[in-house]
């Protein structure tokens, strides 16, 4: 459902992910841990194309994107349309300010798929429920705590339907008390089958709520297996001195 297939990345001639591959079967929950600068964000961008790949494969359902040096950069509307089928949830919420919670669900929907304000209203509000904020609907986000801002983003990204979920340590931002809202809604839609790739410094979440766990330093992939067994039982030295932090 999601593939990675050495994909290569540098910022001018300083690299930040070398050949890097990896999957996540449909429905499949893979957690993404690593040191600070060691390529996370990068490679998250590179999924749904925010950053583009110098070269390597991107699959996303039956959707492939190859880059390289024989590869055309993708047109826009290609890359709008790789990029659809792709939600992404950041630390820092980046909500519309002057738009009420509702409208926020909807802009995407509406602008972006072209769906009538009804219909799209409609989902906005199911998602709102579904992330149990349906009474804030007509709040503007300056009234919402962090915990409730992160879950209105989320219903935002899931009303574009899209085929996967990434998160990119959504919970970073909170106060410890909302974190936990924040993780519930994430591991409902685990339960629901969402295929999905978390980066987190959450390391019980990580190992909990993840099927796979992927541990990257200096922009290659060091160790990858089973969430619980990377996580209680890593086998590489660069692992098991990251681990060591959070014990
Ligand atoms: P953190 O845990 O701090 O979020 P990360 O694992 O997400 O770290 P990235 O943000 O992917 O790391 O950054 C990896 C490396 O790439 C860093 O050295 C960073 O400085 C560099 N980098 C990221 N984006 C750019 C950019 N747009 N231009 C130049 N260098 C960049
Ligand atoms: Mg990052």
């Amino acid at each position: 459902m999601i593939a990675v297939e050495h994909v290569r990345k540098s910022f001018g001639p300083v690299p930040v992910l070398k050949d890097i591959s990896l999957s996540v079967p449909k429905g499949g929950v893979l957690s993404l841990i690593g040191p600070s600068g060691s390529g996370k964000s990068t490679l998250l961008r590179c999924l749904n194309l925010l950053t583009i790949p110098c070269e390597g494969t991107i699959r996303i359902g039956s959707h492939a994107m190859r880059f390289g040096p024989d590869h055309r950069m993708p047109r826009d509307r290609d890359l709008a349309a790789f990029r659809s089928t792709v939600g992404m949830v950041f630390q820092n919420f980046n909500l519309f300010p002057h738009m009420s919670v509702v409208q926020n669900v909807m802009e995407g929907p509406v602008t972006v798929l072209g769906r009538g304000r009804d219909e799209a209203r409609d989902l906005a509000i199911r998602l709102l429920d579904k992330v149990g904020l349906r009474e804030k609907a007509d709040a503007y986000p300056d009234r919402l705590s962090g915990g409730q801002k992160q879950r209105v983003a989320i219903a935002r990204a899931l009303a574009m339907q899209p085929e996967v979920m990434l998160f990119d340590e959504a919970t970073s931002a909170l106060d410890p008390e909302l974190v936990g809202e924040v993780l519930s809604v994430v591991r409902q839609l685990a339960s629901e089958g969402m295929t999905m790739v978390l980066v987190t410094h959450e390391i019980a979440f990580a190992r909990d709520v993840a099927d796979t766990c992927v541990f990257m330093r200096d922009g290659f992939v060091v160790e990858e297996g089973p969430a619980r067994q990377i996580i209680e039982d890593p086998q590489q030295a660069a692992t098991k001195a990251f681990l060591s932090h959070f014990h």
